[in-house]
C-alpha cells in the first residue's frame, strides 16, 4: 500500500468539517521532520457543538437506550470495518508517530480485537439482587456514566484511543475524544469507523486541538460525565484538581518507572533476549517501559554485558522499513530529554554502556544501556520516556523488593525467575497495577490494566473498564 492520504477535518458530532475559525495546525513525520499533513484545531465553538449534541443525546437516551446487545453488535461491526481498514491504520501510525510497521500492524489488530472485547461485553455486565433484610427486592444495576472525555497521548495514538472509546460505548455513553497534537490522525480515522459502523453520529466527536485549551475546556465543562485521560503525571494531578468542582468521574493512565527483575536462577538466555524489548520498543516511549532493570548481583556484570551485546543488534531505522525494529522518537525536544538524562546520568557517576547516540533526518536516538546507577539517581527515578535503561544490582529478595517499590510511581514489572515460591512472594510484595513473571508483554486487553501511587487511578481494559464508565444504581421494590 502507498502512504494513505491522511485525513484532516473535525469530526464534529458525526460530521467531517474544518474547524469553525478556519484554524489549522501542522503534523510531521518523526522520520523525516517533514510535515505530513495540515490538521484542523478545534476550538471553543467547535467544542461547545460537541458536547451540546454529546449531552443531548445523553438526556435522550439515545444511544444508552439501544439495547446492550444491539451495542455490541454495532461495535462488532466496527471491528470489522477497522480490520478492513488495517494497512491504512498502521501506515498512518507509521508516518505520523513513527511506529515501525510491524508493530503498527500489531496495533491495528489490536485496536480491531478490542472493540471485538466490548462488542461481546456489553451485554455481559450483569448487575446484582441482593438479599435484605426488609421483604423486598434489592437491585444494583449499571448505568451510563455520561457524555466521555477521553483524552489520549501520542505514544501509542491509535491504541490507547481504542481502550477509551470501546468500552466508554460498549456502556451506551457518547464520547469526545481529544487526540495529542503530535499524533491526530488514526484517532479521527477511528471516529469516522464508529459513525459508519452505527454509532449516533451525535455520539461521536474527535477533536484535534491543543490540551491547554480544548483539554482543558474539555475536563472542565459540566456537561462532561467521565474524564479518562493518558498522559503526564503533572498533566493528570492538574485534571484530578479541574474537575474537582464538578466531581466529574475520573480515570488517569499516567507515567512509570517500572522494574525488570532478574534473579540470579533465572532463565538468562531469555532474559537477555527479552528485555532489550521491554525498555526500547516504541523506542522507549511507553508508560510500561521496564526502564529499571534490577540484577542479582552474582551475575550482574554478566547480565549488563550481554543486554548491551543485544541491545546493540537492535536494527534502527525507517519505520517503514518492514526490518526496522526501533524507529525514532515522535520530536525533537523528547529525543533531547533522553540525551540530557544521559548526561545527567554520566554526571551522577553511572556508565553509558552502549547507544545515546543522536541521527537525522528525524528524532533518531540508538538505544542506550546505562550501568552502575544507584536508585537514588536521577535517571532510576524519573520518567524519560526514551530509549534508556538503567541497570541496578541488587543483593537479595528483600534488596530487590525494596528497589522495585522505591519509586513514585507504580504501573508496570517483569519478574525473572524459576523459583515459584519467590515468584509468588515478590509479584505480591511489589507495589505495581501489573506485573509479568517470565514474560515481557505487560498489557492483555482482558486484564485489567492501571497503575498505583503516581501511576495513576482506575482501571482500563478488562471487565473492570466497564465499572469506571458506568454508574451503579441500586433500586429497592417493596413486597409489603
Ligand atoms: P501530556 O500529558 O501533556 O499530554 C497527553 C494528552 O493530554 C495530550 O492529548 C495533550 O494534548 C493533553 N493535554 C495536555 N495538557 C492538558 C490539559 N491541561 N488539560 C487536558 N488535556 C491536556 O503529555 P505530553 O504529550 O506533553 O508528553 C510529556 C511527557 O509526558 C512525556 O515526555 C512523557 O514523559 C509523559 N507521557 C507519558 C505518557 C504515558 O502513557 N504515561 C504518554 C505521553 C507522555 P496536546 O497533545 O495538545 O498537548
Amino acid at each position: 500500500m502507498s502512504i494513505p492520504t491522511p485525513p484532516t477535518d473535525l469530526l464534529v458530532a458525526g460530521e467531517r468539517r474544518p474547524a469553525k475559525d478556519g484554524a489549522t495546525f501542522t503534523v510531521s513525520n518523526p522520520a523525516t521532520g517533514e510535515p505530513v499533513a495540515e490538521v484542523a484545531r478545534a476550538g471553543e465553538e467547535d467544542l461547545d457543538a460537541a458536547l451540546a449534541a454529546a449531552h443531548a443525546a445523553f438526556e435522550s437516551g439515545e444511544w444508552s437506550s439501544v439495547s446492550a446487545t444491539d451495542r455490541g453488535k454495532v461495535l462488532s461491526r466496527a471491528a470489522a470495518l477497522l480490520r478492513e481498514r488495517r494497512e491504512e491504520l498502521a501506515r498512518l501510525e507509521v508516518l505520523n508517530a513513527g511506529h515501525t510497521i510491524g508493530n503498527a500492524r500489531w496495533e491495528a489488530d489490536a485496536v480491531a480485537d478490542v472493540f471485538e472485547y466490548y462488542a461481546g461485553a456489553a451485554n455481559k455486565h450483569l448487575g446484582s439482587v441482593v438479599p435484605t433484610q426488609d421483604a423486598g427486592l434489592g437491585v444494583v444495576t449499571r448505568v451510563p456514566v455520561g457524555v466521555c472525555g477521553l483524552i489520549v497521548p501520542w505514544n501509542f495514538p491509535m491504541m490507547i484511543a481504542a481502550w477509551k472509546l470501546a468500552p466508554a460505548l460498549a456502556c451506551g455513553n457518547p464520547v469526545v475524544l481529544k487526540p495529542a497534537s503530535l499524533t491526530p490522525l488514526t484517532a479521527l480515522v477511528l471516529g469516522e469507523v464508529l459513525v459508519e459502523a452505527g454509532v449516533p453520529a451525535s455520539c461521536v466527536s474527535v477533536l484535534p486541538g491543543p490540551g491547554a485549551t480544548v483539554g482543558d475546556a474539555l475536563v472542565a465543562d459540566p456537561r462532561v460525565g467521565k474524564v479518562s485521560f493518558t498522559g503526564d503525571s503533572s498533566t493528570g494531578a492538574g485534571i484530578l484538581r479541574r474537575v474537582a468542582d464538578n466531581m466529574t468521574r475520573v480515570s488517569l493512565e499516567l507515567g512509570g518507572k517500572s522494574a525488570a527483575i532478574v534473579f540470579a536462577d533465572a532463565d538468562l538466555d531469555a532474559v537477555v533476549e527479552a528485555v532489550p524489548y521491554s525498555v526500547f520498543d516504541n523506542t522507549g516511549q511507553d508508560c510500561c517501559a521496564r526502564s529499571r532493570l534490577l540484577v542479582e548481583r552474582s551475575v550482574y556484570d554478566d547480565v549488563v554485558a550481554r543486554v548491551a551485546e543485544r541491545t546493540t543488534r537492535l536494527v534502527v531505522g525507517d519505520p517503514a522499513d518492514e526490518a526496522t525494529e526501533i524507529g525514532p522518537m515522535i520530536s525533537e525536544s523528547q529525543r533531547a530529554t533522553s540525551l540530557e538524562y544521559l548526561e545527567i546520568g554520566r554526571s551522577e557517576g553511572a556508565e553509558v554502556v552502549c547507544g545515546g547516540e543522536p541521527s537525522g533526518p528525524g528524532w533518531y536516538l540508538t538505544p542506550a544501556v546505562v550501568a552502575d546507577v544507584d536508585n537514588s539517581m536521577r535517571i532510576a527515578r524519573e520518567e524519560i520516556f526514551g530509549p534508556v535503561l538503567s541497570v541496578i544490582p541488587f543483593d537479595d529478595e528483600a534488596d530487590a523488593v525494596r528497589i522495585a517499590n522505591d519509586s513514585e510511581y507504580g504501573l508496570s514489572g517483569t519478574l525473572w525467575t524459576r523459583d515459584v515460591g519467590r515468584a509468588m512472594r515478590v509479584s505480591a510484595a511489589v507495589r505495581t497495577g501489573v506485573m509479568s513473571v517470565n514474560t515481557n508483554r505487560s498489557v492483555r486487553y482482558e486484564l485489567p490494566f492501571g497503575g498505583f501511587k503516581r501511576s495513576g487511578m482506575g482501571r482500563e481494559l478488562g471487565l473492570a473498564a466497564l465499572d469506571h464508565y458506568t454508574e451503579s444504581k441500586t433500586v429497592f421494590y417493596s413486597a409489603e
